[in-house]
C-alpha cells in the first residue's frame, strides 16, 4: 500500500470517530430556550459579532431590538444597516464616549433614559433578540443600578434571546450568562498609527 492510501485510510478512521463523536454531542443537545450571550475582553469583534448574530436573525425574519449605549464619534454601518428595517428597533443614547462627555451626572441621566428602551424590549414577549451593545461599562461605571439590570435580564421571556457586548463584563453577567466569550486583544492596527477604517472599524 502507497503511503498516501495508508494516510487517506488512516484520515478516513479517525473523521468516522470523529464524526460519532460530534453527532452524539448533537443529539444529547436537545434543549432550546433563549440564549443570554455575553461578548468581551479587549480584542477588537465584540460589535460586529454581536451584529452578526443580529443579521442572522433578521434573516431568518426575528424581531430584534438593539440598544447602543455608547454613541461612537462615527456613524456605524450597523446603524445605518438596520435603523429603518422593520424586523429592528434601534436606539442610540445620545452622548458620546464617556471620556468625551466627562460628566458623570450626565452620563448617569443619558444611561437610565437609554435603559427604559432596554427595560421595555426584555418584557416584550414578541421581541426575539435584544442586544445591548456596550452595556457593561454601564455597570462598571456605576451609571445602571446592577440589580435592576439583572433581574430585568432574569425575568425576560423565556424565548428571548440577549447579546451583550463590552470590556470587562462583571462576574453576575458573566455566571448569568449561557455563551461567554473573551476576545482577546492580540493585535489592533490603531496602534501602529492607522486610523479608523470605515467597514472595518465602524
Ligand atoms: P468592533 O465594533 O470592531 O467589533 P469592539 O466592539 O470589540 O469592536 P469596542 O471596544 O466597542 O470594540 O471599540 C470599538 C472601536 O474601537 C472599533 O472601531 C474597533 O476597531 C476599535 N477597537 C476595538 N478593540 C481595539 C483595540 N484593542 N485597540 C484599538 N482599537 C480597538
Ligand atoms: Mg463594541
Amino acid at each position: 500500500m502507497s503511503n498516501d492510501t495508508e494516510r487517506n485510510q488512516r484520515h478516513k478512521r479517525a473523521m468516522q470517530r470523529k464524526k460519532a463523536l460530534v453527532d452524539e454531542r448533537i443529539a444529547a443537545a436537545d434543549i432550546d430556550k433563549g440564549l443570554m450571550v455575553v461578548l468581551t475582553g479587549n480584542g477588537k469583534g465584540k460589535s460586529s459579532s454581536a451584529f452578526g448574530m443580529l443579521a442572522r436573525s433578521v434573516g431568518h425574519g426575528l424581531r430584534c431590538g438593539v440598544v447602543q449605549f455608547i454613541k461612537g464619534q462615527w456613524e456605524c454601518g450597523e446603524q445605518l444597516l438596520f435603523d429603518s428595517h422593520p424586523l429592528v428597533e434601534f436606539h442610540v443614547m445620545n452622548t458620546g464616549f464617556t471620556w468625551e462627555t466627562q460628566d458623570r451626572e450626565a452620563d448617569i441621566t443619558a444611561a437610565k433614559s437609554t435603559w427604559t428602551h432596554a427595560s421595555a424590549l426584555l418584557k416584550d414577549p414578541d421581541v426575539d433578540v435584544v442586544l445591548l451593545d456596550e452595556l457593561t461599562y454601564m455597570l462598571t461605571y456605576g451609571y445602571l443600578d446592577a440589580e435592576e439590570v439583572l433581574s430585568c435580564l432574569k425575568q425576560r421571556p423565556a424565548g428571548q434571546h440577549v447579546i451583550i457586548t463590552g470590556r470587562n463584563a462583571n462576574a453576575a453577567l458573566i455566571e448569568m450568562a449561557d455563551t461567554v466569550s473573551e476576545i482577546q486583544d492580540t493585535k489592533h492596527a490603531f496602534n501602529q498609527g492607522i486610523r479608523v477604517q470605515k467597514g472595518i472599524d465602524y
